[in-house]
């Protein structure tokens, strides 16, 4: 069966961008947060520095993907980009947590902060994390790995305009608390934003049906090649965010040659391709072979040792 797996290659180049940047926010912070006694400033440098941690795992992961497959990895890394999502939006939900903890305490106990370097750092993150976010603005497109990673610096971005919000509110009118509820609502808009990647590379791999795929459409379009009369035991998944693989029984009518159950096949796969945009297929010709014809085959899938 022909093979055309789609791979992007990012060149990982961009994210190590992004990272030095962060390494610069993070000691930015650390040195504001110092001077001006800030402990918002020097949480804030502990978050940040969390994040270069998160975006090396991506990088990492990115790197990982590309290496080639082994016969001790026949899949090579190529989920590692997945693993890595999961990790950094698990992780950032984590935060947005703490963040909550954190603003509750602030607006029971309002805490006297210098506004100056709150507002200057702020200034410096947004300008910078805004950088990053355009940076990885192409590659989060085809990546689920990249997205997990620029929509976390987008978040920062957001983030740090409440900071400035919070710190010109401090300076303006001395309200305090502000800032607290501010950073509350990025909370749970990091919790709402984080909870769709978590479920996207979940759902990749605990090897969910593909939400861009109806199993019911695939089945008819397999049935248009005349020479089939059933198509059972079918699984569809994702290898990553852009490979979806498809493998089932097809049963025949007659006991065809086999050139011509070649054809079948390649008309069958044809289909797949265009209409569902699976990227690898593998299909059983069956001729009287099978008694199942269940196309969702669960009994045949549990049975030990599994009859594929
Ligand atoms: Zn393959
Ligand atoms: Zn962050
Ligand atoms: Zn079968
Ligand atoms: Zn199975």
């Amino acid at each position: 069966m022909n093979h055309a797996h789609h791979h992007h290659t990012p060149t990982g180049s961009r994210l190590g961008a992004t990272i030095a940047i962060n390494v610069v926010i993070t000691v930015a912070q650390v040195v504001g947060g110092l001077l001006s006694g800030s402990l918002a400033l020097l949480s804030d440098a502990l978050h940040n520095a969390s994040d270069v941690v998160a975006l090396i795992i991506s990088a990492i992961a990115e790197k990982l993907i590309t290496r080639t497959s082994t016969p001790e990895k026949t899949f090579g890394y190529r989920r590692a980009g997945v693993v890595a999502a999961m990790i950094n939006s698990v992780t950032l939900m984590a935060i947005a947590l703490l963040l909550i903890k954190e603003a509750v305490t602030r607006l029971i106990h309002p805490v006297d902060v210098s506004p100056g370097p709150v507002i200057l750092l702020a200034i410096l993150s947004i300008a910078l994390n805004g950088l990053c976010v355009l940076l990885l603005k192409e590659e989060a497109e085809g990546s689920l790995n990249i997205r997990s990673a620029s929509l976390h610096l987008f978040t920062d971005m957001v983030t740090s305009v409440a900071v400035l919000a919070g710190g010109v509110a401090v300076a303006l009118f001395g309200v305090h608390r502000l800032d607290s509820l501010l950073s509350m609502g990025i909370a749970l808009y990091l919790i709402y934003a984080s909870w769709g990647l978590v479920i996207q590379s979940l759902s990749v791999l605990m090897q969910f049906t593909p939400p861009s795929v109806d199993v019911s459409k695939v089945e008819e379009a397999m049935l248009e090649e005349k020479a089939v009369r059933n198509i059972h035991h079918l699984h569809v998944w994702q290898l990553t965010d852009n490979d979806i693989h498809l493998e089932a029984h097809v049963d025949f009518h007659e006991d065809l040659p086999l050139s011509r159950v070649g054809d079948t096949l390649a008309g069958i796969e044809a289909r797949l391709r265009n209409r569902f945009h699976v990227t690898h297929v593998l299909l059983q010709p069956e001729f009287e072979v099978c008694d199942d014809t269940d196309l969702i085959a669960d009994a045949a899938c549990r049975r030990e040792p599994h009859d594929h």
